[in-house]
């Protein structure tokens, strides 16, 4: 018997939404992304893409294009904060393709961006920009949109990120992400102008990812572009208002806060000509991720919004994204997406709860004070024993 045609709305065309169009696309159903913003555009930072999400991209063909968009780190550096000194380094080319079959890649995060909106469009997926979902009607598989006609699909997921409206459609106030306390100012910085300082050449000439651990706080850097642009991001303690999640950044306040960190650090920072801070927020494990008719299910930040600590948050929803592939892959009725649906949510939940609650452990042995347990942690790395949380 032919299978019956599917049609899937995704509400949101971040990266999560976008591997999902992939993934449900390449398995046979018609897909449209719904997208509130009117030109798609990713904030101008990098992202890690760790082994886990390649090797699914790298399934869907589009690991070439990655490649050539993207920095390979040779190694996973940790430094003291104090003076640099390294505690431990992790080889990951070509450590980790040998390992896990697929490499650890540094991208921009407008590249990835558009190398997913480009195949989702190659495949045949609908993108509809400016497109609002203001209200869910479960019982109709029906979304509302503002300033136009509902929306009718087969089933809906709702990958609208931290701030989803879909999860409070579903969960009303219940399960909203919470702070953790910490935030993220997301800075780029020009290899050439960093090259000008001998002390920081170290820096960009060698493609490691740098962290350096502190009290209450740790900065990541690493190269983009084919080393010309070094990202780097400062994690430390939330001192935004309540209900401001991200806010221009005074520099002079940042700097402050690594005064006392190794000299090259500040040197870096004296380099920075503006920056945002973001406010960090994870999940609890949710109740549910999908309605009761089994038609609508969230997914990424909607459902597991995560400290980006283990580099993990788009990673995820690229796996839900892959679940959901192959699940779809599986079913050739629409009376079948319930069960693909819960199916889902039980292969998904357990492992991104596991991520979200690692990635809150890391902070912890991230940023331990000055002081007996700082010290044993570091030495656990110099001498290459499993530290507590890593
Ligand atoms: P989003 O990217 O937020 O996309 C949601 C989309 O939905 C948006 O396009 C939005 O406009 C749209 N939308 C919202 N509401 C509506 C609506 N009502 N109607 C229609 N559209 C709507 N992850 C990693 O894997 N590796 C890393 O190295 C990494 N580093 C990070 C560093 C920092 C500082 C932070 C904060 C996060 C980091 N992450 C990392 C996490 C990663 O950025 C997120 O997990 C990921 O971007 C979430 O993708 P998403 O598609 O679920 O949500």
């Amino acid at each position: 018997m032919a299978s019956e045609p599917m049609h899937i709305g995704i509400i949101g065309a971040g990266l999560g939404g976008l591997v999902a169009a992939i993934a449900i696309r390449r398995a046979g159903p018609r897909v449209t992304v719904l997208e509130q913003a009117a030109e798609l555009k990713e904030i101008g930072a990098g992202i890690q893409i760790p082994p886990n999400s390649s090797h699914i991209l790298k399934r869907y063909g589009l690991l070439e294009k990655l490649e050539a968009a993207a920095v390979r780190p040779s190694a996973l550096v940790f430094r003291s904060y104090r003076d640099g000194q390294v505690l431990h380094a992790l080889e990951l080319d070509p450590a980790a393709e040998k390992k896990y079959g697929s490499p650890y890649l540094l991208l921009h995060r407008a590249e990835f961006h558009t190398i997913l909106l480009e195949e989702a469009k190659r495949l045949g997926v609908q993108v509809t920009l400016g497109c609002t979902v203001t209200a869910i009607d479960f019982d109709h598989r029906r979304v509302h949109i503002k300033g136009a006609s509902p929306f009718v699909a087969d089933a809906f997921i709702g990958a609208d990120g931290l701030k989803s409206s879909c999860r409070s459609a579903l969960l009303q106030q219940e399960s909203l992400p919470k702070p953790t306390g910490d935030l993220a100012y997301r800075i780029v910085v020009n290899a050439k102008d960093i090259q000008k300082h001998k002390e920081l050449r170290e820096l960009v000439d060698k493609p490691e990812m740098n962290y350096w651990l502190g009290p209450s706080a740790h900065v990541v850097s690493y190269l983009l572009q084919g080393g010309k642009l070094l990202n780097v991001v400062l994690l430390c303690p939330d001192n935004l208002p309540e209900m401001i999640f991200t806010e221009k950044a005074n520099l002079l306040e940042m700097r402050r806060f690594f005064e006392h960190w190794e000299p090259r650090l500040k040197l870096l920072l004296d380099l920075v000509q503006d920056t945002t801070k973001w406010k960090l927020m994870d999940s609890d494990e949710l109740r549910e991720w999908r309605d009761p008719s089994g038609r609508f299910a969230l997914l990424g930040d909607a459902c597991h919004a995560t400290l980006p600590y283990l580099a993990q948050g788009a990673a995820q929803a690229v796996e839900d994204g892959a679940v959901l592939g192959e699940l779809f892959a599986r079913i050739d009725r629409k009376a079948q997406i319930p069960v693909a649906l819960s199916c889902y949510e039980t292969l998904r939940k357990k492992r991104t709860t596991r991520i979200v609650q690692e990635s809150a452990a890391l902070r912890h042995t991230f940023h331990m004070d000055d002081g007996a347990a700082q010290k044993e942690r570091d030495r656990r790395l110099r001498e290459d024993e499993p530290a507590e949380g890593f």
